[in-house]
């Protein structure tokens, strides 16, 4: 026999475990999902500045702060990972370990990751002068020269993010110029190959501006996706599938931030027991 559950949330990173807080205030059961590490990317993530309440927080911190407050509140934290929904009345979460959950409403928030450049050393400098967010991390490169690796959108609002706090911001386009070789530790210089001749950019800082791939494996094809994989909700963070909701940076949206994945998660946590309610 499955566990069943009022809501359940799929992954638990600061939106699952925002809606996971929610539900469970609102008087509901909750179960949240989670493959690796509560916390998600944010767990990862050696200072958070721009988190209101916290000057200066570790998200490995702040993510046990979140998961800590989940489970006084009655939410039980499952390690395993999701592999298959079935929609119905009841929903049904198939687990890599054979294991089966149910529940009436679902909350989907499996996160995003950065594209990488592909360079040695890019995840052991990832910290150490190298960056995925500007908006996340420009603050602690005041001051210093830092290059944007980079194109389209992304490497523009990067670029004109960091212009007001930069001492320099230099941007380069790795599908034109390829990043051939991070120098140091912590990052002192790129090396990039200008029509096939080394050269090297010495820098304070790297922010790697490729844009986000969505985890799309659960959501694709289950719920109302955009071109780029990102899912579609409404106001109430419903998806087009009764029941079934999302939060966080697989959803549509301007800004990808833990302020923003726990807004997400609030809200569709406080509509998925409402829904769960109704069953
Ligand atoms: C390098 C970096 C630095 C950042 N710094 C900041 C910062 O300083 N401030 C800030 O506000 N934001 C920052 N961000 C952005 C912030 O981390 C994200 O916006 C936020 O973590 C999104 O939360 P989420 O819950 O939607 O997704 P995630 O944090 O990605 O969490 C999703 C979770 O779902 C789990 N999961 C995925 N698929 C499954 C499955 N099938 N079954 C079970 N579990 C699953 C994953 O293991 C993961 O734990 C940073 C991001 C990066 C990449």
């Amino acid at each position: 026999m499955s566990d069943f559950y009022d809501v359940i949330t799929v992954g638990g990173g600061p939106a699952g475990l925002s809606a996971a807080i929610y539900a469970a205030r609102s008087g509901a059961s909750v179960a949240v999902v989670e493959s690796l590490t509560v916390g998600g990317v944010a767990a990862a993530t050696p200072e958070i500045e721009n988190y209101p309440g916290y000057e200066s927080i570790s998200g490995y911190e702040l993510s046990q702060k979140m998961s800590e407050q989940a489970q006084r509140l009655g939410a039980r934290i499952i390690y395993g990972k999701v592999e298959k929904i079935r929609d119905g009345q009841v929903k049904r979460l198939q687990l890599s370990g054979g294991e089966e959950l149910t529940c009436s409403a679902l909350v989907l928030a499996p996160g995003s990751t950065p594209r990488k450049l592909g360079v040695e050393r890019e995840s052991e400098l990832l910290g150490a002068g190298l960056s995925y967010c500007a908006t996340c991390d420009g603050n602690f490169f005041r001051g210093k020269h830092v290059v944007v690796a980079g194109a389209g959108k992304h490497a523009a609002s990067a670029e004109e993010y960091l212009r007001n706090i930069a001492q320099k911001v230099t941007v380069v386009n790795p599908r034109v110029t390829p990043v051939t070789k991070l120098i140091g530790n912590p990052l002192a210089a790129i090396e990039i190959s200008e029509n096939g001749t080394a050269r090297v950019i010495e820098c304070g800082g790297l922010f790697v501006e490729l844009g986000y791939e969505p985890s799309t494996e659960l959501v694709k094809g289950f719920v109302q996706t955009d071109q780029a994989g990102y899912v579609i909700c409404n106001e109430r963070m419903q998806t087009d599938k009764a029941g079934v909701f999302a939060a966080g940076d697989i959803v549509r949206k301007p800004l990808r931030q833990i302020v923003t994945a726990a807004a997400d998660g609030a809200i569709a946590g406080q509509f998925a027991a409402a829904y769960a309610k109704t069953r």
